[in-house]
């Protein structure tokens, strides 16, 4: 059975990374998509872990070999999602996570027809600016720039197939973990299995 992607977005500060490495960590089976960038790294963040970091020219290098699945600007870099990392996951049985604005996410609903998307908010528009302030590694001319991309993807939300209320990491993490399984538990998922049987 081929592994599945599932898509997670949501405004930034949103918590979405800690959310998905508890995943990562506490799930079989299941691989981060690490994606490549054309913005500065942030302290603390690692080459070929957090993001593959690049610079524009090696972005739109990368676009043109047709070596992204999907790409979008956000707030004014590059964001997008290597390929074969991904192919070569999901043909050996792996699902994959992956963390994309409403704009990539979109683009993979068309393309992936059995993409799951999940969007993560906060309880208030007031934790994500706070969240934003006390993370301290947004500048502050940005701040604004990503705080209105924030409200812009919020309204979007109505596109996804799930919404998770991150008033609990704990419960964020238990509640994406449950919707994989279910997921995985759909009848188009296993109705070979008991088709095999008779
Ligand atoms: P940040 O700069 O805070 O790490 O990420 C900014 C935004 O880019 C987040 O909303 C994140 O979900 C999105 N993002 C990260 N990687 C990708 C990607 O590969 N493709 C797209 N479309 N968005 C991404």
């Amino acid at each position: 059975m081929k592994g599945k992607l599932f898509i997670v977005s949501g405004p930034s500060g949103v918590g979405k990374n800690t959310i998905l490495n508890r995943v990562v960590a506490g799930r079989e089976n299941v691989q981060y998509s690490i994606s490549a960038t054309s913005r500065a790294k942030r302290p603390g963040e690692i080459d070929g872990k957090s993001y593959f970091f690049v610079t524009r020219e090696q972005f739109e290098a990368m676009l043109q070999q047709g070596e992204l699945l999907e790409y979008a600007e956000y707030v004014g870099n590059y964001y997008g999602t290597p390929l074969k990392p991904i192919e070569q996951a999901t043909q050996a049985g792996i699902d994959v996570v992956m963390d994309l604005d409403v704009v990539g996410a979109l683009k993979i609903r068309k393309r992936v027809e059995n993409a799951v998307l999940v969007f993560v908010a906060a309880p208030s528009f007031d934790v994500i600016r706070q969240r934003l302030i006390h993370r301290g590694d947004v500048a502050p001319d940005v701040m604004e720039s990503r705080l209105e991309r924030a409200r812009w993807e919020c309204e979007q939300a109505g596109e996804y197939d799930y919404i998770i209320i991150n008033d609990s990491v704990e419960r964020a993490t238990q509640e994406l973990m449950a919707i994989m399984t279910a997921e995985k538990c759909k009848t188009m998922e296993r109705i070979h299995i008991v088709k095999e049987e008779l």
